[in-house]
């Protein structure tokens, strides 16, 4: 197993190997600040290889049948769950995120990704249709070919196998440009599976989605680099799916079950330091309820332990790095700029301990009396910092809710099953929690709306995006 240590390089038909520039660049841990290994600054001459090798290897793959495929995902899962321990200690080290959560979260959903897509290849269902007495229709899925897949920080490996295991399943072959901040869990996947070429978005990820020869681009990521995706790829007719950034109202009505709803809230709010593109930045409380719920939600928020992310008692780690960190402190600035009161947080911790001195930390952050237009509630911040707004009825807290660019998720907290529904149905977010947050079942379609992307992931949407449907019409 290679561990978070080593020097980080491409992985291409079955090899580690230089990048052909020779470039690295430092990978710093967030909770130190410091480097603590190199990864590879590669460009478009280690995306070409990578190609090469993929076309390579597609001629094989494509033809291996599905029970063979499902067996080989079904080890690739097995063997992460046998090292999950090295697995979740090198995410926690990469990102800064709490061990626990690393432990908890990430590795078992990668784990479940393979697992998933690997059963689902095995259960799948083919069409056919009858045109009267003239003609009968049945559609094949074939693989696509060679994918490129572009991934973020916050969810490494998680995220990185929520597209891996779907393209590979179904056939095509996977070229994976994880973050450049994060890319340790990728490198040691790579024991396991696929090509991996390291690098920045600008050098590596442009790279694979100006190639003519990848035709399939999945990317997660932030809003302003889908759109140069999207851009790069809209020219050669590329089949993309994004999933981008979020803005995500979280809406507490009086009737709801204010424990749960406050430990729900917290939880959304503050889950991975805030930097999960579904986490509730902007909160929205009942006004007869507001100020009962503000000062519970203050004083749990309050009691989240801030920490080492390798201290097990850690509920809050580090930011990803420094340029994120001063972002946070950017809108925490411009929110009192915009007439907000920070009620809990703001201001970065005292150092953690002597390991953590330098390391990019920054308290769970609580601001109210924001007009809902300003530009601390509608930009993503990204970040363990808040909004908390009080509401009238149901009508003015739609009209809250969808007053953003985004539409990415949203949860609603009430014990009223019609305005559940009501509700539900008139939110612009591609998934709504009732009643809970992040309760994920890999068969659900996921994806935002507006400019929180293009596209559904999950389930039979991740099949049909990563294959190409063929109708064979055949006279009767
Ligand atoms: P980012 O857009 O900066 O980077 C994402 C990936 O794209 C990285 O691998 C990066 O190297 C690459 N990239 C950068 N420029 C590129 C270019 N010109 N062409 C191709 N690739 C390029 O995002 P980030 O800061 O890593 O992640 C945080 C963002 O991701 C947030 O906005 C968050 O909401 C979003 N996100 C969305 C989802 C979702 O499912 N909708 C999930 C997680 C994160």
């Amino acid at each position: 197993m290679r561990t978070e240590a080593d020097k980080i390089q491409n992985f291409i038909d079955g090899q580690f190997i230089e990048p052909v520039g020779g470039k690295y660049l430092d990978n710093i841990e967030p909770a130190t600040g410091k480097s603590y290994s190199q990864v590879a600054d590669s460009d478009s001459r280690d995306v070409d290889l990578a190609v090469v090798a993929a076309e390579k290897a597609f001629v094989d793959w494509s033809c291996t049948p599905a029970a063979e495929r499902s067996k080989i995902l079904l080890r690739i899962a097995d063997l992460i769950e046998r090292d999950l321990e090295k697995f979740a200690r090198a995410e926690s080290i990469d990102t800064g995120k709490p061990l626990s959560l690393a432990r908890g979260l990430d590795i078992p959903r990668a784990v479940a990704n393979f697992r998933f897509f690997a059963t689902a290849i095995l259960h799948t269902e083919s069409e056919a249709h009858i045109t009267d007495n003239v003609a009968f229709n049945y559609t094949t899925r074939q693989p696509r070919g060679i994918a490129g897949l572009i991934s973020p920080w916050n969810l490494p490996l998680y995220l990185l196998s929520w597209k891996i295991a779907p393209a590979i399943a179904v056939g095509n072959i996977a070229i994976a440009k994880p973050s450049e901040l994060t890319p340790v869990t990728a490198y040691m996947l790579c024991e396991i599976a696929q090509d991996v070429v390291h690098g920045t978005g600008p050098n590596v990820g442009a790279a694979i989605t100006a190639h003519p020869k990848i035709n399939t681009i999945s990317f997660t990521g932030g809003t302003v680099t889908g759109r140069k995706v999207a851009e790069a790829c809209a020219p050669l007719f590329k089949k993309v799916s994004l999933e981008l950034g979020g803005k995500n109202p979280n809406i507490v009505f009086a009737d709801a079950d204010l424990e749960a709803a406050i430990a729900g809230s917290v939880r959304s709010s503050f889950a991975n330091q805030g930097q999960i593109c579904l986490c509730g930045s902007r909160v929205f409380a009942e006004r007869s309820a507001y100020k009962d719920f503000v000062d519970r939600f203050i004083e749990k928020a309050s009691k989240l332990k801030v920490g080492d992310p390798l201290d097990e008692k850690t509920e809050q780690g580090a930011i990803v790095n420094k340029t994120q960190l001063d972002k946070i402190k950017f809108y925490v600035d411009l929110a009192q700029e915009e007439g907000g009161k920070i009620a809990l947080g703001g201001k970065a911790p005292k150092p953690i301990n002597d390991r953590c001195r330098y390391g990019y930390f920054f308290p769970p952050t609580i601001i109210t009396d924001l007009p809902v237009s300003c530009r601390t509630n509608r930009e993503e911040i990204f970040g363990p910092v808040i909004t908390i707004t009080p509401f009238d009825n149901e009508e003015e807290v739609i009209g809250y809710a969808n007053d953003t660019d985004y539409g990415l998720a949203s949860s609603v907290w009430t014990q009223n099953l019609n305005r559940a529904h009501r509700v539900a149905e008139q939110i612009h977010t591609g998934t709504v929690w009732v009643n809970c947050w992040l309760v994920r079942d890999l068969r659900v379609p996921f994806g935002g709306m507006k400019a929180s992307g293009v596209g559904r992931e999950g389930g039979e949407e991740a099949l049909r995006f990563f294959t190409e449907a063929k109708n064979i019409c055949i006279a009767k």
